[in-house]
């Protein structure tokens, strides 16, 4: 079966998605390398604990958003909007936990004083600028365990936000340039504030030779997979 049918067929064991329950267990993985158990769609950050008897899968946020999976809360079973409402929440919260953990592990690493302001600036925003990306980013990398950047959403639409990107080195835009959609990407670059080695994902049949896609997937448009999946990064 070709690559692209496969993305969103479900997994046969699934059978009726309505038959599985949330755990309300949700995993969240910084290196981006789980997968999902309905769809088999891999690179996935956050995975939602569903069971079915004792059988139990992970599912992508794709499949929360697709599939009316049930939930119960003391044994009464919630409507799919409840439901869904309810795993935006948990979501949001285990997003914001992790990069807040995060960002503490990262001071641990590094005596740089301006992460405190960043780590208030983050619980405020629920979003980095570029210049405390770059401070966290560059020294994510002496963390014990690897964790993406892509965790973190970086604001760059208003007019500050991007002269921020702009002012910063050539280490930092790289560094904060990882962590940016392909939209986003393209919004600087035509600033002229991409880094030197930067490649960038040209529209559909303008591709030019020579210029290799990235692989970075697209944002989830449902709960996408950043801090906050209520806001848009502005
Ligand atoms: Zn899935």
């Amino acid at each position: 079966m070709p690559q692209s049918r496969y993305r969103y067929t479900l997994n046969e064991r699934v059978e009726d998605p309505a038959s599985w329950f949330y755990t309300w267990d949700l995993a969240d993985d910084v290196t981006f390398a789980s997968a999902c158990d309905f769809c088999g769609q891999g690179e996935q950050r956050i995975t939602y604990g569903v069971h079915r008897s004792d059988d139990r899968m992970q599912v992508c946020a794709r499949c929360a958003g697709r599939y009316p999976i049930s939930g119960a809360i003391d044994g009464l079973l919630l409507d799919v909007r409840t439901t869904r409402d309810q795993i935006h929440g948990l979501t949001a919260r285990l997003k914001q936990q992790t990069c807040q953990d995060v960002i503490r592990q990262v001071q641990t690493v590094s005596p740089d004083p301006a992460l405190e302001e960043a780590l208030v600036y983050f619980d405020r925003n629920l979003q980095l600028s570029p210049l405390r990306a770059a401070i966290i980013f560059l020294a994510m990398p002496s963390l014990p365990h690897p964790v993406d950047v892509r965790i973190f959403e970086v604001q760059t639409r208003s007019n500050a936000h991007q002269e921020e990107f702009g002012s910063l080195d050539e280490a930092q835009r790289r560094a904060v340039w990882a962590a940016l959609s392909p939209q986003q990407r393209r919004r600087i670059a035509s600033l002229g504030f991409a880094p030197r080695d930067a490649i960038l994902r040209q529209p559909r049949g303008k591709r030019r030779p020579g210029v290799v896609p990235d692989t970075i997937s697209p944002r989830m448009a449902v709960l996408s997979d950043a801090a906050s999946p209520q806001r848009q990064p502005d």
